[in-house]
């Protein structure tokens, strides 16, 4: 039987594939440590499983409207107007299935075959895979741990071609926790405005920061009318299980990716979408103890960096993962296994500490090695432990 050739690269996530594997060792009975998976540890909050509660006996049990709910958009234009600092029209909103759709609705949506589309290096796993499914071919720039993993504008420039139609990337980032400042972002947004470029912003992590406030980049003129705004409730108000993401977008690409989404999904579940009314209508102070806890274990983190000679990266931003340049284990061989890249030491980690990782490679950058945060102390601090022991 032959699958579609549109597929025939496709392979699952290496953060899902990492998973995976470290579920068969617990299965076996191995006390495995996952910190491959990008998803807090904390449950949703109870004031936003009692507006889910309080939907289902009030039967929000039919089919939503396919971009939303009136009343969650005009709950999402709220928030982009209290944290972001700009306006959207109802029109412009379209409520997904998380933002990972939000993303591949949009991809969809503004991509030709052959269009080329700007992705920094490194970048979610998925966006490259999105882009292809699209039609549209990843062009990747690489920065580097000296940069702080972010793209300077030269940096950008080379990658231009007349064929270039977008650039994605995450502020905060994952995997490496970096966050533009403001006026990184506003070289970006002229950039773009100079090279007529569609900007897709994705903004997952905005609350997860632990210095200034992060600028969406749509915030400034020249990329107002041509940003895509991908944002969600997974990250800040651990809601990964809801699925709910949206995107605040230039009207004519919201109405098709509703068109596209009517045809697919005919909308996100109805009973969470009630449910991220209350959340993103809540005061941010409902959910700072989570964000609280996670600056805290940065800190953990980056002592334990300190004291593993072989990891050396820049103090992490935002989001909740470690991303260390790991090229000093390479060539060089721990409990009798060779180290050869980052893959070969991300399984090390994992037969040999029982600690489950994601390689840079999965995230363009095969130099490093991402480590997410997203547990407990006790067991960030034995993951850690068994990791400086292994590489010693
Ligand atoms: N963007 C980034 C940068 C992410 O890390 C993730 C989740 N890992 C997503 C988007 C997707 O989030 P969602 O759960 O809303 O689909």
């Amino acid at each position: 039987m032959q699958l579609s050739n549109r597929l025939e690269n496709l392979q699952p996530p290496a953060t899902i594939a990492m998973t995976q594997k470290a579920r068969e060792y617990k299965a076996q009975g191995k006390d495995v440590i996952s910190l491959s998976i990008g998803e807090p540890d904390f449950d949703t909050p109870d004031f936003i499983k009692e507006a889910a509660k309080k939907a289902i006996d009030e039967n929000y049990s039919h089919y939503p409207p396919v971009a939303g709910f009136p009343e969650l958009k005009e709950a999402i234009i709220r928030k982009f107007k209290r944290d972001n600092n700009f306006e959207y029209k109802p029109s412009q909103i379209v409520v997904s299935t998380g933002a990972k759709q939000s993303i591949y609705n949009t991809f969809q949506c503004i991509l030709s075959d052959g269009d080329e589309v700007i992705i920094p290096t490194p970048y979610w796993v998925t966006y490259a895979d999105i882009v292809e499914i699209s039609g549209g071919k990843p062009v990747f720039v690489q920065t580097t741990v000296e940069s702080k993993f972010k793209a300077s504008v030269e940096m950008l420039e080379k990658a231009i071609s007349p064929k270039t139609k977008a650039l994605i990337f995450s502020s905060p980032n994952n995997p490496s926790g970096c966050v533009y400042s403001k006026e990184e972002l506003h070289e970006i947004a002229k950039f773009a405005q100079k090279h007529d470029l569609i900007i897709v912003s994705d903004e997952i992590y905005e609350h997860i920061v632990y210095g200034e406030k992060m600028t969406s980049i749509a915030s400034f003129p020249e990329a107002y009318d041509r940003t895509v705004t991908i944002n969600g409730l997974s990250k800040a108000f651990a809601m990964t299980g809801w699925r709910i993401g949206y995107i605040g977008a230039p009207e004519k690409i919201a109405k098709a990716c509703d068109t596209l989404q009517s045809q697919v999904t005919s909308g996100a579940n109805s009973i969470a979408q009630r449910a991220a009314i209350t959340a993103l209508d809540a005061d941010l102070s409902e959910i700072q103890y989570m964000i609280d806890a996670f600056e805290k274990r940065r800190s953990l983190m980056m002592k334990w960096v300190e004291e593993i000679e072989v990891f050396k990266m820049p103090e992490p931003e935002g989001a909740f993962y470690i991303f260390p340049d790991v090229s000093a284990t390479f060539g060089k061989t721990y409990k009798g296994k060779l180290v050869q890249n980052a893959d070969d030491l991300s399984m090390l980690i994992l037969d040999e500490a029982y600690v489950s990782t994601v390689s840079g490679s999965a995230f363009g950058m095969d130099n490093c090695l991402r480590i997410s945060y997203a547990a407990s102390e006790e067991q960030l601090n034995e993951a850690m432990r068994r990791i400086k022991e292994l590489l010693a």
